[in-house]
């Protein structure tokens, strides 16, 4: 497995794999690999001849008060994840070889960024679509994976790439958590003793909501109060929002049906927690 900086090797490395008639998977992240980046890694390589981690702390998708300087980062211990996961090449540019000093291009997406995460982090899909743009761009994969972990942002792409007829295969892979149901989350790492056990309010909030749906609940007012009252009886919790949404538009729904995504973001203390489950209804 090779680790590169630069864009120009990667593009040399990617001409070499297609000048042998290969195919590349794309998998990209933000370091500080877990058993859910682990997951997109080993499916990758389970579709594709040759398959790329990129490993990018990307500025552009964090807000001003957010957390882009305390980011964890560990990019020794993410190659000897994607070592072992069987990856070829890991992408782990400096910002200054992503963004020029008078970079001025961004890919905007519209509707479906706008609720959810998109209303309490406005500028953060642009952030994403731009960057994963440019991703794409540079590396040229037939495939690329996300988690539905981030259930709006695989939506966002999927849009962005049906809107500007990028030739890429979006690959949804499913939700990995810890034994006691947390999702894995590079973020998990900001939580004390105290707020980890707290944070099992999510995954015991998204778990109640899934059950009332498969005992044949449709009424996004019940299951979302349900949950809801769940979240608020854990005194370190603060909900964002606890919403019902189509999975594709991410338009609200008052009632399940189609392919339902109930999706929710709570503050632990400081730490912004993300969660959810999608429905076939
Ligand atoms: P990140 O490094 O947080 O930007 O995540 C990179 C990719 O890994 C995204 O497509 C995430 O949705 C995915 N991912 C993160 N956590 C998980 C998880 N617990 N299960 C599945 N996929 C995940």
């Amino acid at each position: 497995m090779e680790i590169t900086g630069s864009i120009e090797e990667v593009r040399k490395r990617v001409l070499e794999w297609r000048q042998q008639g290969l195919s590349v998977g794309l998998v990209p992240t933000m370091g500080y690999l877990h058993e859910g980046h682990e997951s997109l890694i080993v499916k990758a390589v389970a579709e594709n001849d040759r398959v790329v981690v990129s490993d990018f702390v990307n500025p552009i998708q964090f807000g001003a008060n957010e957390d882009l300087s305390t980011y964890p980062r560990d990019i020794e211990k993410d190659k000897a994840l994607c070592e072992n996961a069987g990856a070829d090449l890991i992408f782990h540019p400096e910002s200054c070889e992503m963004y020029a000093p008078d970079f001025s291009t961004y890919v905007e997406s519209q509707g479906v960024s706008a609720g959810l995460c998109g209303k309490s982090r406005p500028t953060h899909f642009r952030g994403v679509c731009t960057v994963v743009c440019k991703l794409f761009n540079i590396v040229t994969p037939d495939r690329a994976y996300f988690g539905q972990k981030d259930a709006q942002q695989l939506a966002v792409i999927r849009r962005m790439v049906r809107d500007l007829n990028m030739h890429i295969e979006i690959i949804g892979c499913p939700i990995i958590r810890e034994e006691d149901g947390l999702a894995k989350s590079s973020r998990n790492t900001y939580l004390d003793e105290e707020e980890r056990k707290a944070a099992l309010v999510l995954s015991k909030a998204i778990f109640h909501g899934e059950s009332r749906m498969k005992q044949g609940e449709k009424d996004a007012g019940v299951i979302l109060r349900e949950m809801t009252e769940l979240i608020e009886a854990e005194p370190l919790a603060k909900i964002d929002y606890v919403e019902m949404v189509d999975a594709d538009s991410i338009e609200t729904i008052e009632k399940a049906e189609g392919r339902v995504l109930v999706a929710m973001a709570v503050y632990i203390g400081t730490t912004r927690l993300i969660d959810n489950f999608i429905m076939e209804v």
